[in-house]
């Protein structure tokens, strides 16, 4: 079997760290099988679509091939469209972040000639373009192309489509006849075919056999969105199905812990399951989960591989998984012992390509759903606080209020305005436990957007989505704290007693913001040293401090709302045991 982990590839340590960096927990079957291919020196048509993990593929060997002592292009790397050029050359940049002096840059119709002369003037090892542009400057003598040992082609197939065939046979004639070709194709039509046959040598062809798959009968379904709205999303959907246990699926560790970490700050019960955990911690997480005291586990393919839980109810497909085969693993985790499951996948940009061929491949339908709107999502919650009432109604099995009712009837209202006030509450309106009011439900302009993706990498804030449940509370009794076992307390500090500031005693009082900063138990970080340097920095009174809630490389704090910004910008200014801080508002 083809090795999946990165150190059994043969990389170097910077390559090593920067995907570890990146997060990634585990070669994708097209890198397994091209990197050493193309480390050895030979030709390769890798066929795999977006989404495949195809450009790691090719940008690995080409940072480790490049030498960072010489400024001349080293690698050329065709693109059909100016956003893969700017992906490709993003990826590049991340990859080879532990590499010193090697350089890829860009070059794309549309960007002004000026920086682009003077990029290459600079000097990049590793030049990603356009065939239009790329001719440009060759043309003009600004490119020189006598040092390159590598062209790569990706998406060959819709290069082709696009009529750049002669460009790219011009450039391909320009390179010298001493380097390694390199295509990267969803598809291998004749035209391809010919091209590669005319100008490679002896490539070794990688293709990720697809083997024939029983899948399991659950309702499958995609909804199209923005990288930058999938948590909003998630939530929507996990409030309005009134999802209770299911698996999220991403693709990197980093994710894994972004989106847990997300989960629970907005009152979730979710924890996480990756790669990067001690055998006695994801124990620790799969028993919770196996005993439902964990609504949603986070997790990456490798650390999901042996859950078997039998009841759960969804799979959710937050990143899409990168072939068939994963994906059929994945969904097979619900819909077990003839129950009913439900698979949910997200989808971003282009990899709805990658949709269309898990639909081929394993001879499935998954429909297009339509996102909810805040209104739906509304209306589900009423429903939901609706039906428990009428369950509990008909049980009887409560204690009568009648002195309370009484109270409150003596003081001029109506029995209709008490119950009213309480299924405001029970839905979450001005609940004292958010004390956020509750959301409107005609769409704004973030709502708007939301359902016309569009593609821009920055997360803008979104109001949280309306929330059935209540936010994760600290525990409120000392006495409890003291009982409670060891992570409990780290979680709320290390001396309970002396770092339970005002509001735990009356949540009601101090509105608090949660900050997230990058500093954690991996680094020695103890909670008193994050109140004491916020206190330190700061000079607020001890009351501005809650709960320091510490994670292995990052923390949560909370603190009064109203000293939020000045908190914020002290942090951003100091060290903490040599640590220089980031923080955000969580
Ligand atoms: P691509 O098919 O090259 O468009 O890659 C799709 C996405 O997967 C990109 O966001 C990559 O950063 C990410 N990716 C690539 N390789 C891996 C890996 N081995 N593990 C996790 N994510 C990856």
């Amino acid at each position: 079997m083809t090795p999946r982990l990165f150190s059994e590839l043969g990389l170097s340590p910077e390559l090593l760290k920067a995907v570890d960096k990146l997060g990634f927990e585990q070669a994708s079957p097209i890198q397994a099988e091209a990197i050493p291919v193309l480390l050895a020196g030979r030709d390769v048509v890798g066929q795999s679509q977006t989404g495949s993990g195809k450009t790691a593929a090719f940008a690995i060997p080409a940072i480790e091939k490049s030498d960072p002592h010489r400024k001349s292009t080293q690698t050329l790397i065709l693109c059909p469209t100016r956003e893969l050029a700017v992906q490709v050359s993003e990826e590049i940049h991340r990859l080879a972040l532990f590499k010193r002096g090697i350089h890829s840059l860009p070059i794309y119709g549309g960007q002004s000639y000026e920086r682009q002369f003077w990029g290459l003037q600079q000097g990049a090892q590793i030049v990603i373009g356009t065939p239009g542009r790329l001719m440009d400057h060759m043309r003009r003598g600004t490119l020189s192309l006598e040092s390159v040992r590598m062209v790569i082609l990706d998406e060959a197939d819709v290069m082709l489509d696009m009529g750049f065939r002669e460009d790219i046979e011009l450039i391909l004639r320009s390179v010298p006849a001493e380097r390694q070709t390199v295509f990267f194709s969803a598809t291998l039509p004749a035209a391809i075919r010919e091209l590669i046959s005319r100008y490679s040598r002896d490539p070794l062809t990688v293709q990720i056999q697809q083997k024939t798959l029983t899948v399991p009968t659950v309702d499958q379904v995609y909804y199209e969105v923005d990288r930058r709205f999938k948590i909003e999303l998630l939530t929507r959907l996990i409030d309005i199905h009134d999802l209770k246990l299911g698996i999220i699926f991403c693709n990197t560790k980093r994710m894994v812990d972004d989106l847990a970490d997300h989960l629970e700050a907005q009152g979730y019960s979710a924890d996480r399951l990756h790669g990067d955990m001690s055998q006695a911690m994801r124990d620790r997480v799969m028993n919770k989960f196996r005993k439902s005291g964990l609504e949603f586990l986070v997790a990456t393919d490798v650390a999901a591989r042996g859950i078997d839980v039998d009841d759960i109810q969804v799979v959710f497909n937050y990143d899409l998984p990168y072939d068939v085969e994963d994906y059929v693993h994945r969904i097979g985790r619900t819909g077990r012992a003839g129950r009913s499951g439900r698979a949910i996948t997200f989808v971003a940009g282009r990899e709805i390509f990658q949709i269309r061929n898990i639909e081929r491949f394993a001879n499935i339908r998954i429909h297009r759903a339509r996102i909810p709107t805040t209104g739906e999502v509304e209306e589900a919650r009423t429903h939901l606080v609706i039906d428990r009432l009428r369950s509990v109604l008909k049980k009887g099995d409560y204690p009568r209020q009648d002195h309370l009712l009484e109270r409150l009837l003596e003081e001029g209202y109506s029995s209709t305005d008490i119950a009213s006030a309480l299924l405001h509450q029970l839905q979450g309106g001005d609940s004292p436990d958010t004390g956020r009011p509750k959301r409107d439900s005609s769409p704004t302009r973030q709502e708007r957007e939301f359902h016309q993706p569009v593609h821009n990498p920055e997360p803008p804030r979104l109001p949280p989505p309306p929330r059935a449940r209540a936010p994760k509370k600290a525990p409120e009794a000392p006495a409890e704290l003291d009982k409670a076992p060891e992570w409990v307390r780290r979680k709320t500090g290390a001396s309970p007693r002396s770092t339970l500031p005002p509001w735990h005693r009356d949540d009601s009082e101090i509105e608090q913001t949660r900050l997230w900063v990058n500093a954690g138990a991996e680094m020695g970080i103890q909670a008193g040293d994050v109140v004491g340097a916020i206190l330190g920095e700061t000079g607020l009174p001890a009351g501005t401090v809650g709960t320091v809630d510490i994670r292995e490389r990052h923390l949560f704090v909370d603190v009064a709302t109203e000293h939020a910004e000045t908190i914020l910008a002290k942090l951003r200014h100091i060290r903490l045991k040599g640590h220089r801080l980031k923080a955000k508002v969580a």
